[in-house]
């Protein structure tokens, strides 16, 4: 249960004075729902009304804080015209205009014969200075009111700067104090302050400095939310370890035969990852391992010998994939292994029902199947395995934590081995993956030609396409890529099957589709016909992204490269290059180009290297855009930014780590406190997992 001391901070926004529906719903839509999303609504400017000069050596285009005194009014003739109030000091005047006026409120606010203080951006208008709609109106008397320094938040739609200001001061005003979480010598080496002051101080700036993301509050208010992720992983990995494990050992007589029967060797990487692999298993305690390889990098073939060390120890495997293809695909490429080490595997998906499925399943209870290959059917309720050792989850950012483990949940101490197809930077490894071990697979298999890649706009489509039919007469086969931007998924389906008939035209026969919106079936039917050759051109949507290997295709065309991010290119582009022949990748791309999307273009054309484009696109992009946030499972931080806060997770880790070593249950009045960040930053679930007497 949340700590009453928080109840506050998560009340909804509406709580607030001055917010009502419509406004609680603008603020919802831009920050959250609670007043502790206000909280982490940091400025991104400031104004700052210091500068109080008189009338006439206020310049133009400053903001200035005037004290004059209240003239004349002059109500307007007809409702177009502004409404002006002539106001002066002892040096000359001032004229304030306001457009669609309410005489009434400004009388009140503005009395003639009174000294007011105004503040706002000055402007010169023929020979007059003057400030249109002033932002604010002050008596000497509330001049306390005025801030000397706003703060400016970032808006949103249906909500302007001055109600947002207020909900955010009174949610501010909510925060209460908290015991200190971070390690005490921690906080003063790095000279921070506590949790609300450095709230405070972070949402009223000074100066344009203090709005930087490596000030003193802002780093610490990063930190703590990176603490409270780190806790939370460490928490579930402590919680998974604690289950006990069993020790799978194998006698490599299966593997040795697979191993035979594959036309290649393995690299250097593979034969490491191999090895911390089958150690892990070996081990009592319960593996729970990722596998980090670039496209290409061969996991799949770890990921085989791996199960059928499950096997050796005479017990079962299963490997789960995001998609229908690709469970097919690994089912395509494990087959014949198992069948050269005599083991028998079957594949599982959402297609196989009725009588078929039932067998299916009760083969696979009396341990008559050694592997099962699927997608996520594998997890279903009444799917049983009659002693599952070594589960696999083909991540590629779609299942997150609660499936890994529901996989493991078919097995008593079953080990589990993730595997990512995306390279992901040691940042963002920590920030998803850091309840998991990890091994990487660092080069690439022997033999692979690079990829010649080209950028140039899409009005040379017409070029391309003769070159594509050069490349096709002399064998090659060809991907060409439409994008399909989420907002408008039938405009971008449109497109691709405009782009389909228009190809079919001038190679007949010889194009395929494939999108998102096609029944499976149809789907493996086009990818089909493009691996054995049936098909020369297989225009596609991003379906084709995760995992597809048709070595003998060595062209990709990519409309709209500028749509894509760079790691989704970078994935693109790893299905072709993936045979002895050299490929080129052509890069389409809208005109004009941003900024961002010209250095995104440039750096795929620099390098193949899928870490070093992974740690660009971060760099470019933010970690959550980077593998899409919702998609991978991977956090969403509010305040800390992964490109500027880097080196505080490592901190952060270590912090977690020595914390949990010495109060496990979180009993010691740092651990209540602990707790009480981890309810803030709304790792509720992982309190579940704190260890209990
Ligand atoms: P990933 O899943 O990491 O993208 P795959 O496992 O699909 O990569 O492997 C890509 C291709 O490389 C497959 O055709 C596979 O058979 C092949 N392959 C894997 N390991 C090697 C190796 N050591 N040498 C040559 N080819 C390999
Ligand atoms: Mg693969």
């Amino acid at each position: 249960m949340r700590p009453q001391v928080l109840y506050p901070l998560f009340a909804p926004v509406t709580k607030l004075p001055g917010v009502g529906p419509r406004i609680g719903k603008a603020i919802e839509a831009l920050a959250g729902p609670h007043v502790a999303d206000l909280c982490w609504h940091l400025p991104v400017g400031l104004i700052d009304r210091r500068f109080a000069p008189k009338v006439n050596a206020a310049p133009p285009g400053a903001v200035a804080t005037l004290t004059v005194r209240v003239d004349k009014h002059h109500p307007p003739p007809n409702a177009r015209l502004p409404y002006k109030v002539r106001c002066s000091d002892d040096t000359g005047t001032l004229v304030l205009v306001f457009f669609h006026a309410q005489a009434d409120y400004l009388n009140k606010v503005l009395p003639e014969g009174e000294v007011r203080v105004v503040s706002g951006k000055v402007e010169h208008f023929r020979d007059e200075v003057q400030i249109t709609h002033p932002d604010h109106i002050a008596s000497l008397a509330e001049l306390e009111r005025l801030k000397s320094v706003e703060p400016v938040y970032r808006l949103g739609a249906g909500l302007t700067a001055r109600p947002l200001a207020k909900a955010i001061a009174a949610a501010l005003e909510r925060a209460p104090d908290l015991g200190e979480w971070i390690d005490g010598h921690f906080v003063e080496r790095q000279g921070w302050r506590s949790w609300r002051s450095s709230l405070m101080e972070a949402h009223a700036p000074e100066d344009a400095d203090a709005l930087a993301p490596g000030t003193k509050p802002r780093a610490r208010l990063a930190y703590d939310e990176l603490l409270a992720n780190q806790i939370a992983l460490a928490l579930i990995r402590a919680h998974v370890r604690r289950q006990a494990g069993r020790a799978v050992k194998g006698d490599d007589r299966l593997r040795a035969r697979a191993m035979e029967a594959l036309p290649f060797t393995l690299t250097t990487s593979q034969v490491g990852a191999l090895e911390e692999i089958t150690a892990d298993m070996a081990a009592e305690a319960r593996m729970l391992r990722l596998l980090n390889g670039d496209v290409g990098s061969g996991k799949t073939v770890v990921a085989t010998l791996a199960m059928l060390t499950a096997v050796e120890a005479g017990r079962q495997a299963a490997l789960m994939a995001p998609t229908e293809i690709l469970a097919r695909q690994h089912f395509a490429t494990i087959e014949p292994l198992a069948e050269a080490a005599g083991v028998s595997v079957r594949l599982l998906t959402g297609r196989d029902r009725g009588k078929g499925r039932e067998r299916l399943l009760s083969h696979l209870a009396a341990g008559e199947i050694d592997m099962a290959i699927g997608t996520h059917a594998l997890i279903s309720d009444d799917v049983e395995f009659n002693d599952l050792a070594l589960g696999v989850v083909d991540e590629q950012h779609r299942f997150g934590v609660q499936q890994r483990l529901q996989l493991a949940a078919k097995g008593r101490g079953t080990d589990v081995l993730v595997m990512t197809a995306t390279p992901i930077p040691r940042t963002l490894m920590l920030t998803a993956y850091g309840d998991l071990d990890v091994s990487r697979l660092t080069e690439k298999p022997a033999g692979r030609q690079p990829i010649d890649t080209r950028a140039m706009p899409l009005s040379r489509a017409r070029e391309v396409v003769a070159a594509v039919a050069r490349a096709i007469a002399q064998g090659a086969r060809v991907y060409w890529v439409c994008p399909l931007v989420e907002e408008s998924e039938a405009v971008d389906l449109a497109a691709a099957e405009e782009r389909f008939a228009e190809l079919s035209t001038r190679f007949p026969d010889r194009v395929g589709l494939v999108h998102g919106r096609m029944k499976a079936p149809e789907k493996d039917a086009a990818m089909e016909n493009f691996a054995t050759g049936r098909i020369d051109i297989l225009v596609a949507t991003t379906v084709i992204e995760v995992g597809l290997d048709v070595p003998s295709a060595t062209v990709m065309v990519i409309e709209h490269a500028e749509r894509f991010g760079l790691a989704q290119l970078h994935q693109l582009r790893g299905r072709i290059g993936r045979g002895e022949a050299a490929s080129s990748c052509l890069l389409l791309y809208g005109t004009p180009l941003t900024e961002t999307a010209r250095a995104r273009l440039k750096i795929l054309r620099q390098t193949d290297d899928g870490f070093r484009i992974a740690e660009e696109d971060l760099r470019l992009r933010g970690a959550g855009e980077l593998l899409g946030t919702r998609q991978s499972g991977l956090p969403d931080f509010k305040l800390a930014d992964l490109a500027e806060h880097g080196d505080l997770l490592g901190a952060a880790r270590d912090d977690a780590a020595v914390l949990l070593a010495k109060d496990p249950e979180l009993k010691s009045a740092r651990g209540e406190a602990v707790r009480v960040l981890l309810y803030l930053f709304e790792r509720d679930g992982a309190v579940g997992y704190v260890r209990s007497g």
